[in-house]
């Protein structure tokens, strides 16, 4: 039967557009059908964005520090609003070089709403088209903790729009989102309360990047209250009043859920045909990025398996390979590196100590110092630098940091590490001086063994 399109994809997102890109640069006849915003989560209420606002922040600080350098700066009022729009002509230049992107690939472009029919039939903005193959990139959402009065907070997909800097927020959670926006909020001078279950923030990191950010996030301002969760939140005069579960409360402007994603599925119709779900709504992928549906995918956040751009990249470049390429391959959800950009930023890759001490014995390395621009500048910041190394084979396990420039060195590191790099090599890589990163190829005492 001839399909109108050999490769039909379903998000415009950062999996979907690459994926597109790539197919139709190997010859398919495809088409990309999206709803919203081209470049999906990321470009337009995601990573992209969410670092101008980070590096806004940051020119705060930077003009107090600048002061111990001579510079007779001071911090004077922020304009939100300037931001914002700043912001927004940026997001719109990119919109635009990525629906570029796929017309130059030769792609059509629907700017619609797509949904199933059968397996090889969608409905995209009222019309009926036919695809041979189709794969689902529609992404996720973030959600509300299921607690009264969960509708009178915000979610991030609005923390991008706000009209003006709430004088005082309460992010509710310790993921990547929460402290990323505790960081933006607080270096823009709104009251930060950021509460949170756990002990420390960033459940599932090193358990010492967790303590040094909980510190950095405090000399940064935030008020944290940790080992608490909201039960309830009502509003008065304006005025939000969250309730927590240890009894007390607290009066706020803004309420900020912060408290996880879910995969954007509810509108596909996958029932019509019987593409299986996991109970979070994830669609279920195999390593080759199949459906239990023989010519269906699915990729990037709607599998929910690491929700990070560059896989969703990766995932949607190596499906195109792989249908239209002639060049089948899989990609590795091992030892990717991973950034959060609060401030300052953590980068990490590889196993924490905890989860390499659970598979034999590791050797750990740490340092911890006052990067050198702030032993004149006087803010008081810690950056973190830990080494974990298997004992047997003296293998690089993972890297790991918390401090200025933090991802734009892992980056490099990840490489290492992919490439089996030992602790030996490390220690025979002569540094780039002075830097921070120099510290990785210099740390020499062992702090301790773990493992054993
Ligand atoms: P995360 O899953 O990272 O964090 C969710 C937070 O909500 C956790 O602190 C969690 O606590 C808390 N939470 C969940 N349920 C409850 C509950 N019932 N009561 C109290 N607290 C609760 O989600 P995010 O929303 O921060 O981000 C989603 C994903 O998006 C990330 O995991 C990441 O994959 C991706 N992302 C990546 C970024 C980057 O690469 N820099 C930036 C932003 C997002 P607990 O830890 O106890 O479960």
């Amino acid at each position: 039967m001839a399909y109108d399109f050999d490769f039909f994809v379903i998000g415009g997102g950062s999996a979907g557009v690459r994926c597109g890109r790539i197919a139709a640069g190997h010859g398919a006849r495809v088409g990309v059908a999206e709803e919203r915003f081209w470049g999906g989560t990321c470009v337009n209420i995601g990573c992209v964005p969410k670092k101008f606002m980070v590096m806004a922040a940051e020119y705060g600080a930077s003009m107090q520090d600048a002061r111990g350098f001579g510079w007779d700066s001071a911090k004077g009022a922020h304009d939100w609003a300037k931001l914002i729009a700043a912001k927004d002509t940026e997001i719109g230049r990119l919109n635009g070089t990525y629906r570029r992107l796929l017309n130059n690939a030769g792609a059509q472009i629907f700017e619609a709403h797509a949904s199933f029919i059968d397996a090889h039939t969608l409905d995209v903005g009222r019309q009926r088209i036919t695809a041979d193959k189709i794969v689902i990139a529609t992404g996720g959402h973030p959600t509300r903790l299921d607690i009264p009065g969960a509708a009178l907070g915000i979610v991030s997909d609005d923390a991008f729009y706000l009209p003006a800097l709430p004088r005082h927020i309460v992010i509710i959670g310790s993921g990547y989102i929460a402290v990323e926006f505790a960081g933006i909020f607080a270096g823009l001078g709104a009251e930060t309360h950021l509460v949170f279950r756990q002990p420390a923030p960033l459940r599932g990191f090193d358990e010492d990047i967790r303590a040094g950010l909980a510190d950095a996030l405090a000399q940064g301002g935030v008020h944290m209250h940790p080992g608490v969760a909201p039960v309830a939140i009502t509003e008065d005069a304006g005025r939000k009043h969250v309730t927590l579960s240890d009894g007390s409360t607290i009066e706020t402007d803004m309420v900020f859920f912060a408290t996880g994603r879910a995969p954007n599925v509810g509108s596909l119709n996958l029932a019509a045909v019987g593409v299986q779900t996991a109970p979070s709504g994830a669609v279920i992928i195999d390593d080759t990025l199949a459906t239990n549906i023989p010519n269906i995918y699915a990729i990037g956040d709607v599998t929910d398996r690491l929700n990070l751009t560059p896989v969703a990249t990766a995932e949607g470049h190596a499906l195109a390979d792989s249908l239209f390429g002639g060049k089948p391959r899989k990609v590795s959800l091992e030892n990717v590196p991973t950034a959060v950009f609060s401030i300052p930023p953590i980068a990490t890759v590889g196993l924490s100590e905890a989860q390499a001490a659970a598979r034999g014995p590791a050797r750990i390395f740490t340092t911890h110092f006052t990067p050198m621009r702030h032993n004149i500048s006087g803010r008081s910041r810690k950056t973190l630098m830990k080494l974990v190394v298997d004992a047997k084979t003296d293998r690089i396990l993972g890297a790991h940091m918390l401090g200025e420039d933090a991802p734009e060195i892992i980056q490099g590191l990840a490489i290492a590490i992919i490439a089996g790099a030992t602790k030996a090599d490390f220690d025979q890589t002569i540094g780039i001086h002075p830097t921070a990163a120099e510290e990785f190829v210099t740390l020499r005492t062992q702090t301790r063994l773990v493992g054993e």
